[in-house]
């Protein structure tokens, strides 16, 4: 049996012995070093938190597990969000697993189709709202106001204290905290819960230091980088698309205290990543993801050194959500040749001497 955060990690978490121990075996997510990438930009230690082997793709699961045990235990029989996919994708399974009803407001025409699959399939009531995340999200948190159902958005505490979690992964898969971590920044909930968790293991004695947390925001939507909210955030990497960030403030404390920063990266250095990862690597991450490393490439490529260092880059969620853009930027041409041997071996040939 694969044990969750809940029991993996309870002495740091808000539990009671009435929270009920739910697990879908979310967290304990591999820490891949670089065999390429790192190279090419001098850096000899750069690791991968795979978080698209949680259960439903994406690091969701572990804030999503903790918020769903902490809605069983005061006896909620709903729960709700608002969703660029992925938070939804997790309510939607874990509602389930919990015996929930599940309700996501998702903005319409805007969510990648694996994830849009993943809530369908768990059941979820889903609502299109002919509008962006941000308002999405004020709808939710009027109506958990009004009506006895639970909020699981990032505003809701119990995420971001399932999310820390990832850090204590990271210290204790490499025995102390990182140099830096690098990380997409949406609505900055991650970052946020990054920043705790890095923060609580170093007061239990189970760190000698913290990280410096490098964020970054899609050129199109970056409003804690402009310094002001953004109307219509703009970026082909759906999961950041974010204008008016929830967790604002913890981000910037992350900033600050670790004496990190926050920067943009294009959508053009995200998809160079996104196959830099996928074909140096061999990992398939979704666009949101790949802003971690477009960010560290852009950062080492601005003078940045790296080299001595040990650098984290958050992977958030696996590339499988959106197989759509994987196709629409194909560049490597798909064969196609009749059934006998003469032509496979003819056009194989042909690859391999390449
Ligand atoms: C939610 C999400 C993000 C952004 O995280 P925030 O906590 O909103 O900053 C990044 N990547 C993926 C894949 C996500 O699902």
């Amino acid at each position: 049996m694969r044990e969750g955060v809940l029991h993996r990690y309870a002495a740091f978490l808000p539990l009671t012995p009435q929270t009920p121990r739910i697990s879908l075996g979310e967290g304990n997510t591999p820490l891949v070093k670089s065999r390429r990438l790192g190279a090419e930009i001098g850096c000899e230690e750069v690791y991968f938190k795979l978080e698209g082997c949680n259960p439903t793709g994406s690091f969701k699961d572990r804030g999503m597990v903790v918020a769903v045990a902490k809605a069983l235990e005061n006896k909620a029989r709903a729960i709700i969000c608002a969703s660029t996919g992925n938070t939804s994708a997790s309510a939607a399974a874990y509602g389930a697993y919990a015996g929930l009803t599940t309700i996501v407001l998702v903005p319409q025409g805007n969510i990648a189709r694996g994830k849009l699959a993943q809530a369908i399939a768990y059941g979820a009531r889903v609502v299109a709202v002919q509008g962006n995340f941000d308002r999405a999200l004020e709808l939710v948190r009027i109506l958990a106001q009004r009506y006895p159902i639970t909020l699981v958005n990032s505003v809701n505490p119990y995420r971001l204290e399932g999310q820390k979690t990832a850090a204590f992964e990271i210290v204790d898969g490499l025995g102390d905290a990182p140099d830096y971590l690098c990380i997409p920044v949406g609505n900055a909930g991650n970052i946020t819960a990054y920043w705790k968790g890095f923060t609580e293991y170093a007061q239990a004695g189970r760190a000698t230091r913290r990280p410096k947390m490098l964020g970054f925001q899609a050129e199109g939507a970056a409003p804690i980088v402009r310094g002001h909210p953004v109307k219509d955030p703009q970026t082909i990497a759906s999961a950041i698309r974010i204008g008016n960030p929830a967790s604002w403030q913890g981000a910037l404390r992350a900033r600050d205290e670790s004496g990190g920063r926050i920067d943009t990266v294009t959508d053009e250095e995200i998809l160079e990543a996104y196959k830099l990862l996928a074909r140096m690597e061999g990992v398939f991450c979704e666009p949101a993801s790949a802003a971690s490393v477009a960010g560290l490439l852009k950062l080492a490529r601005q003078g940045m050194d790296f080299s001595g260092k040990r650098v984290v880059c958050v992977i958030t969620g696996t590339g499988l959500k959106d197989p759509d853009l994987a196709n629409q930027i194909a560049d490597i041409p798909l064969h196609q040749v009749p059934p006998d041997l003469e032509s496979v071996e003819e056009v194989v040939l042909g690859l391999w001497g390449r």
